[in-house]
């Protein structure tokens, strides 16, 4: 039976870090919903389309091809072919990925993917909207927070890791700007489902929300097969 792990948070509250080790620990699929939508916001650039052509950004839906490859530790993203695993990080997308991903036909056709690709699979994905849209039944719902300021220092080492150079208060900034548009958007607004259990990661390592998370798993987990057992006792 699939088993489903939920992780939703705002931008830099620890989901992409925790997600994979949590993943890589419990033999989970991690899905980084997130990136997919940079996929399709990179795309849009690379074709000029303006947000408002609806019609072109459909076409562009139905052709586009969007695979996630293990390539050594790293899960790489592929769009159409090229490795855009370092491109979908960079400003360009970061600065227009909220509103990208608030068309409906762009959520809808990423949804539709994101269901399918963790068809019968035990899977952790995380975004902003899985725990409320994409799998409302899923096994565990977490929702990771942490205060901007520290979200945007995590997401400034993260660059500096990955050789992206950028500055604390643009990064700041862009944090603020998509909280509000994500927060606030009439499609699959970022909030938190209400069996949620929510984690606030602000003055936790990594080892610890990791610790954590791996506890909550577990339990459900046990929960999840006395109900199965139960279940086959009746009948
Ligand atoms: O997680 P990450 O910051 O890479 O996500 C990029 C953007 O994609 C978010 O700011 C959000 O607007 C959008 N997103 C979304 N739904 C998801 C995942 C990401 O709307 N499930």
């Amino acid at each position: 039976m699939a088993f489903i792990v939920a992780i939703d948070g705002p931008a830099g509250s620890g989901k992409g870090t925790i997600t994979k080790t949590v993943g890589k620990k419990m033999n989970l699929i991690n899905i980084d919903t997130g990136a997919m939508y940079r996929c399709v916001t990179l795309q849009i650039i690379n074709e000029k389309i303006s947000l408002d052509e609806t019609e072109k950004i459909e076409k562009l839906l139905s052709e586009i091809n969007i695979e996630l490859k293990k390539i050594g530790d790293e899960d790489a993203f592929f769009l159409n072919g090229e490795n855009v695993t370092r491109k979908i990080r960079e400003q360009e997308v970061n600065s227009m990925v909220s509103q990208v991903s608030h068309i409906p036909c762009v959520r809808e056709r990423m949804v539709e993917l994101q269901r399918k690709i963790a068809k019968d699979k035990d899977i952790i994905m995380e975004g902003r909207d899985i725990g409320t849209n994409v799998f409302p039944n899923a096994d565990v719902k977490i929702y990771l927070d942490a205060s901007a300021e520290e979200r945007a220092k995590r997401r400034m080492k993260q660059n500096e890791e990955k050789g992206i150079v950028s500055s604390y208060d643009e990064i700041l900034a862009n944090i603020l700007f998509r909280d509000n548009n994500d927060k606030t958007s009439s499609v699959a607004p970022l909030k938190q489902a209400e069996d949620a259990i929510y984690v606030d990661t602000t003055s936790l390592t990594i080892e610890e929300v990791t610790e954590k998370i791996i506890e909550i798993i577990l339990g459900k987990k046990r929960e999840k097969a006395e109900k199965t057992t139960g279940n086959y006792g009746e009948r």
